[in-house]
């Protein structure tokens, strides 16, 4: 099986890193999958549950602080719960330069030194995907990942965001070849949360490859600085993981998404009598 590079995009707040990193640790645990989480939001919070909550120093801090020539594997990867390899790119200093830059210079850095390997089954880029332009568009726009899912939930704003990426994904889909795998929806318990998503997907010519329940397990874990399947790999919501990483295993649905236009979302979010 070759390496797949995936880009997991959604509205800030959604879930993406909690997401990610349980879906990675179940890939790992339940299904014998090698794993690289490349986390892409200057917040840095993308491994820490792989890490066990220790911070690790972010890719730009070590370029910051010794220059491109100390960036090794060794003194940015590291290894978590499931084997799993981690990085953060990290960001600039708060309030100088562009974000994004980030994210460029630490997945170069990274592709120069050989990071994502091929004894690797999945690389994830954790994006941040309430703006997908600069260095949050490069998973999609430079080919550096083929497949992207969107995490989202029956609230508005996090499918008006979901919609936003799609934009971006037709925009760059034919120069780099990235894909969209499916939805993943991050339930809110909003009502006919399901419905909405199963409806949203559809029109934009996709799945809801998943539909995560939102789960009290999520926390604790989280305050045990662990995924669920680190914390108790009998508990429902690992079980869950456990499906999804399966969905994404399995998947052969890799489509150009048809972003609906303002009209026609305003309408399903009507009709569906969604608040925010
Ligand atoms: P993002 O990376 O998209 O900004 P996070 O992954 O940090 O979002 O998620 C924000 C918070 O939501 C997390 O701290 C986590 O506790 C909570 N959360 C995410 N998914 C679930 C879920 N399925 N059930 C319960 N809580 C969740
Ligand atoms: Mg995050």
């Amino acid at each position: 099986m070759a390496l797949r590079k995936v880009a997991i995009y959604g509205k800030g707040g959604i879930g993406k890193s909690t997401t990610t990193q349980n879906t990675a640790a179940a890939m790992a645990y339940f299904h014998g999958q090698k794993v690289f989480i490349h986390g892409c939001d200057p917040k840095a919070d993308s491994t820490r549950l792989i890490l066990g909550g220790k911070m690790q120093e972010t890719l730009m801090d070590v370029l910051r602080s010794n220059g491109a020539e100390k960036i090794t594997l060794d003194s940015v990867v590291r290894r978590g719960f499931g084997d799993i390899l981690c990085v953060e790119s990290g960001g600039p200093d708060p309030g100088v330069g562009c974000a994004g830059r980030g994210v460029i210079t630490a997945i170069d850095l990274m592709e120069e030194r050989n990071a994502y390997a091929d004894d690797l089954n999945f690389v994830f880029f954790d994006v941040l995907g309430d703006v997908v332009c600069g260095g949050f568009a490069m998973p999609i726009r430079d080919g550096k990942a083929q497949e992207v899912y969107i995490v989202a939930s029956g609230e508005m704003m996090a499918v008006y965001a979901a919609n936003n990426i799609c934009r971006g994904l037709l925009k760059y889909a034919k120069q780099s070849g990235v894909r969209l795998g499916g939805v993943i929806c991050n339930s809110r318990n909003v009502d006919k949360e399901r419905e909405f998503l199963d409806e949203f997907t559809a029109a934009i010519g996709t799945q809801m490859i998943y539909f995560v329940p939102r789960d009290n397990m999520v926390q604790k874990a989280e305050f045990n600085k662990k995924t669920v399947t680190e914390y108790d790999p009998s508990e429902n919501q690992a079980l869950e993981y456990k499906s999804l990483a399966r969905k994404i295993i399995d998947n052969e649905s890799f489509v150009i998404p048809k972003p609906l236009t303002m009209d026609e979302l305003e309408a399903m979010v009507v009709k569906y009598g969604i608040s925010d």
